[in-house]
């Protein structure tokens, strides 16, 4: 194995291929002896992580991989990996000759053994990634994320993660726990559990043993000695069980913030997009959060001008976020993506002056609401995991139910839980002054 050998990691997209990057470094460095770098120009490996849903159009990504080629220091390699990889596969060889090999979102743990073969393309969809050690993703020094299943069975039609990174495969509750359990071991006190659909867990594992629910994986971890709090992200609600719903509310290392992507808040959209629930079945869920679990911070994403999104599906959307009260919402204008379903509604697009209105609108609504949500909160003691300290001497964490708080403080509060009396507040975030 030679030595010195630098790798740069360029990941775009999601907490997923965040998760993929750490993986793809860790087996680098234990099986081929490279160290990583945040300089593309000593970089004697540059690896691309790429994302199909939320990054840049493919000829964008060729042009960044161009650029990168022009940067390199000579012969230096270039690998593509991530949902492109896996999209385009071959194509990306032919049309950028000079990268040497291309991964899919599937098959991160192969990495090594392609790295050395000019040309290699490994996309299979198939490819049973849930029984290798998975590297877990240090995000600071306090929070670690963990993936617990690989893929996703749902269709929805705007989505190519299907079609990327294949059909859902639970990786064995043992193994999650006993990555947890490391990573607490190093100094983590918070785990953040990720797949593309992480309630759907246990449905199918790769060794054929029985099935599992999310909720046993979440009695499991949280038995982890020295852990203090739980995320996870995405759940589907779908799958937001009753069961689920009250371990979520008495489990006291569960994080208080849940995210329920609702997408459409009509029903017929929620149709179209195959999202499997109805508006009723949505608010019915959100509603039983919000009675179970006192201070919930319910989180979501919204597509508008979905394909055949009427002005009264519209309404439907904001009746929905006037009913829930979201406290944070992702939204997104509707985009077609190579590889969707929805592709093929290329017909019924809605104007994109509508759409760009309809965003404006839900966001005005938005930003209303949380002008009133926030002030309220001044006076009141908050509790806070530190994580980080800034140049400007403030230190920033967040509370029990998601929610950042920034304060006068000092690297002494580190990894601490501190109280914290909230003196102003942001849309976003509040501040506030540590009283023990
Ligand atoms: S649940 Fe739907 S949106 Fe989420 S990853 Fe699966 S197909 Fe995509």
């Amino acid at each position: 194995m030679s030595e010195n050998k630098k790798l740069f990691i360029q990941t775009l997209g999601c907490q997923m291929n965040d998760t993929d990057s750490v993986h793809i470094q860790a087996e680098l460095e234990k099986h081929k002896g490279y160290t990583a770098t945040d300089k593309l120009e000593d970089a004697d490996l540059i690896i691309i992580n790429t994302c199909s849903v939320r990054e840049k159009p493919v000829s964008k990504l060729f042009s960044e991989i161009g650029q990168f080629n022009k940067k390199k220091k000579e012969g230096a390699k270039i690998g593509v990996c991530g949902c492109t990889a896996s999209h385009l596969g071959k194509d990306i060889i032919k049309r950028a000759p000079y990268v040497d090999f291309v991964v899919g979102a599937r098959n991160i743990s192969k990495i090594k053994d392609v790295v050395d073969v000019k040309g290699a393309v490994e996309i299979s969809i198939d490819n049973d990634e849930s029984m290798y050690e998975f590297a877990s993703a240090n995000t600071n020094r306090y929070r670690v994320g963990v993936n617990i299943s690989v893929g996703c069975d749902k269709k929805c039609t705007y989505c190519i993660v299907p079609s990327t990174r294949g059909e859902e495969i639970s990786i064995p509750p043992e193994m999650i726990v006993n990555e947890v359990q490391k990573a607490v071991n190093n100094g983590a006190v918070e785990v953040m559990l990720l797949g593309q659909n992480v309630n759907s867990y246990g449905r199918r594992f790769s060794d054929g043993r029985e099935k599992y629910t999310f909720t046993r994986l979440l009695q499991d971890v949280s038995k982890v000695e020295g852990l203090k709090r739980i995320r996870f992200t995405s759940p589907h609600p779908l799958h937001m069980d009753d069961e689920f719903i009250e371990e979520f509310a008495k489990n006291e290392k569960i994080s208080k913030c849940i995210h329920m992507p609702l997408q459409s808040g009509s029903t017929e959209v929620l149709k179209s997009m195959k999202r499997g629930y109805t508006k009723e079945w949505f608010l019915n869920r959100a509603a039983k959060m919000r009675q179970l679990v006192p201070n919930l911070r319910i989180t979501t994403d919204i597509i508008v001008a979905f394909p055949g999104e009427t002005h009264e599906d519209f309404l439907d959307t904001l009746d929905v976020v006037n009913q829930v009260k979201f406290d944070q919402i992702f939204n997104f204008k509707y985009s077609p993506r190579p590889g969707t379903e929805a592709l093929n509604m290329a017909d019924k697009e809605i104007p994109d002056e509508i759409g760009s209105a309809r965003l404006t609108e839900l966001i005005e609504l938005h930003k209303r609401y949380l002008e009133e949500s926030m002030p309220p909160l001044i006076g009141s003691t908050v509790n806070v995991l530190i994580e980080s300290l800034k140049p400007n001497g403030e230190v920033t964490g967040y509370t029990d139910n998601y929610l950042q708080v920034f304060a006068k403080g000092s690297d002494e509060y580190l990894g601490k839980f501190v109280d914290v009396k909230v003196t102003d507040v942001t849309r976003t975030a509040l501040k506030g002054e540590i009283i023990s």
